[in-house]
């Protein structure tokens, strides 16, 4: 009588085990999904912060662009400056090696058609000497 007592009672406790475990895969399976869904949020965190950056650095580089080596100010060019004469413009190129056709970073011999409207020679009009 008491044995089957016992049995009785071993067999509610595996059962209430088992019901334990499944509560607990049940839970870990949750938890998995959010651990995805965490993780997609973090990528997608991760690519807002990177096109961020890279918008920050398009517009930094735009206000470099926009920064007068003659006059030290921001807002214009150094090429565009109307105080800078075309002398001092040309100086500004040759110091940053610059291409005084192009105002641009390159090796050897420009590849772009004469730019100066003045006299059609191999440098800005900006560096055209009267
Ligand atoms: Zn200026
Ligand atoms: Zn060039
Ligand atoms: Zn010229």
């Amino acid at each position: 009588m008491d044995e089957q007592l016992l049995l009785e009672e071993e067999n509610v406790i595996v059962d209430n085990v088992a019901d334990q475990l499944i509560t607990i895969a049940e839970r870990l399976a949750r938890m998995e999904v959010t651990i995805e869904s965490i993780q997609q949020e973090i990528h997608q965190l991760e690519g807002q912060l990177k096109r961020k950056l890279e918008a920050k650095g398009k517009m930094l580089a735009k206000k470099r662009k926009l920064y007068c080596a003659i006059c030290k100010l921001s807002g214009h060019e150094t090429t565009k400056c109307r105080k800078g004469s075309a002398a001092q413009k040309i100086q500004w190129a040759m110091e940053q090696k610059c291409c005084l056709n192009c105002n641009m970073q390159h090796p050897g011999a420009c590849n772009k058609p004469p730019a100066c409207i003045k006299c059609q020679g191999m440098h800005l009009t900006a560096f055209h000497l009267q």
